[in-house]
């Protein structure tokens, strides 16, 4: 039975690592999903096989388990909007840590503080240290990456977001507070783990709510700009939490997985904060971004003037263009304009206009965000355009729509020292010959500050959903 046991998990791994490479890019991204749950589902039942002799195991609370996950998991997985789908995710990926910080719990309990072992054996090191950093990180990972849903969901008062910012400074020192006695409880536990030793029961509730309190405090003060990092890093740590607590309870399905989890989270992590220009302890340990929304100046304030266009216009601007760029951001997938850009920019097309997508690579709420969606719309591959590689093209561009996008357009970030976002790479939209800017009002974007590119002599502004907006430009175009 152990045989088959080892070769369903290494069907499972396999799995795990084919669908993974299926999330590289949108068109088999459904199929790798699919294909990465399936392995999860065999690693599942391999699990059950491998220990439905074990004296403990109870039937009937596996079942409810698994019937409650399944029950909260699958409905908001269906019904959640794409939109919202980022804060799907941190809710999910923080259910995940919170789960490995439980089973760290669950083991010290059931091991009487690490203390009594079942068949008698001497406490390893692998159960204890993978037990304790499991409940580290899992703690971290769960209270950050719920903040990080709060955040997202907007459900954050935006005054109680203020005051952590302003007090970024009193987090961080608590922080390291925090840490400290996290890993020196961690540190008393593992020295008392002996047969007939152990600690007593609250020791383990200290650590949990040590790096429970941690992982808000980090999360809570970070600023809007640098939210994406921080979501990778806490998925980052989720990853490597799972491998950690494997190691505990001697499971290589849940080492496997979650080393895969920790490995491409950590790789992400890495590419987004290189992309944002910043360092993963600066991110942590520094306040960058203006904290969300609080950040000082507020929607409106740009004192310049401020230009409307109307749908006409744009139009003729476009269609006699040679070079149009299209920015999408966060504004394109609330208006689900997708489709409609992509009839747009099929219309410019057949007029001898060269069409092309510039991709931040934190434009909307979540990494890839705008890739998907234009691949929804089935735009080619080829004609999105990654930052780095069409900021040379926007001072020799005509026209440049900017559709729903905000923060990943604001030339402060360039230009203005004193910006809360300044350093963070921008798509150089300011450098075209003209901008037209599609969004409802002069509200600002995600990092809740004020963007200069709006009253730019360059800019015009035509005000509306994206998708009407978009729509009515193509009822102008065709009538051209
Ligand atoms: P922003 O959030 O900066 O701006 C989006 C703009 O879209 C808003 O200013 C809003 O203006 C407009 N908008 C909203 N709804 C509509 C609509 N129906 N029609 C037209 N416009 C609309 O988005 P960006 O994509 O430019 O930047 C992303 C931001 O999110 C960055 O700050 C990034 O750091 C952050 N972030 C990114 C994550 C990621 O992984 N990509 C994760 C977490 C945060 P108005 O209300 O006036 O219409």
């Amino acid at each position: 039975m152990n045989n088959l046991v080892n070769i369903l998990y290494i069907v499972a791994f396999a799995m795990f690592i084919y669908g993974l490479m299926g999330l590289t890019g949108p068109k088999t991204a459904v199929r790798g999903n699919w294909i990465a749950a399936v392995g999860m589902g065999i690693a599942v039942v391999a699990t059950l096989i491998e220990v439905r002799d074990a004296a403990a195991i109870n039937w009937i609370l596996i079942a409810a388990g698994l019937g409650i996950g399944v029950l909260l998991g699958v409905p908001p997985a269906k019904r959640t909007k794409m939109t919202a789908m980022p804060q799907l995710v941190a809710l999910f990926n923080g259910v995940g840590g919170g789960t490995v910080a439980l089973i760290a719990w669950a083991e010290f309990i059931e091991t009487d503080g690490f203390s009594v072992f079942h068949h008698g054996e001497e406490p390893t090191v692998h159960i204890v240290v993978g037990s304790l950093f499991a409940a580290i990180i899992g703690s971290v990972s769960f209270w950050g990456s719920l903040v990080a849903f709060l955040k997202l969901q907007e459900l954050l008062n935006k005054n109680v977001e203020k005051a952590f910012v302003k007090n970024a400074r009193i987090f961080q020192l608590t922080n390291i507070v925090l840490l400290v006695l996290a890993v020196a409880v961690s540190i008393y536990i593992g020295i008392e783990a002996t047969p007939g030793g152990g600690t007593a029961w609250w020791t383990i509730v200290v650590v949990l709510i040590a790096a429970g309190l941690m992982g808000l405090f980090v999360v809570f003060p970070i600023g809007g700009a640098d939210m994406p990092v921080v979501i990778s890093l806490l998925n980052a740590l989720t990853g490597l939490s799972a491998a950690a607590a494997g190691l505990a309870l001697n499971n290589t399905a849940m080492i496997v997985a979650g080393m895969i989890v920790g490995a491409s989270g950590s790789i992400l992590t890495n590419l987004m904060a290189t992309a944002m220009n910043r360092s993963i302890p600066a991110i942590v340990f520094g306040s960058f971004g203006g904290g969300g929304a609080a950040a000082a100046g507020g929607p409106g304030d740009e004192g310049g003037t401020v230009r409307s266009t109307s749908a006409a216009d744009a139009a003729i601007q476009m269609a006699y263009a040679s070079q149009v760029i299209v920015v999408p951001g966060y504004g394109l997938a609330v208006a689900q304009a997708q489709h409609a850009v992509k009839d747009m920019a099929s219309i410019l097309e057949s007029k001898g206009v060269e069409v092309k997508y510039a991709i931040h690579p934190v434009a909307g709420r979540m990494p890839g965000h705008m890739n998907v969606l234009l691949a929804e719309a089935d735009v080619e591959y080829d004609a999105m355009k990654e930052m780095d590689d069409i900021n040379g093209e926007f001072n020799r561009t005509d026209v440049t729509i900017v559709i729903g996008a905000n923060d990943v357009t604001n030339p402060a970030a360039r230009n203005d020292p004193s910006s809360p976002i300044h350093g963070m790479p921008i798509l150089n939209v300011d450098e075209s010959r003209s901008v037209i800017v599609l969004k409802r009002s002069m509200s600002s974007g995600y990092a809740g500050i004020d963007n200069p590119l709006f009253t730019a002599d360059r800019t015009s502004m035509l005000f509306g959903d994206a998708k009407k907006s978009v729509n009515s430009v193509i009822e102008e175009l065709k009538a051209l």
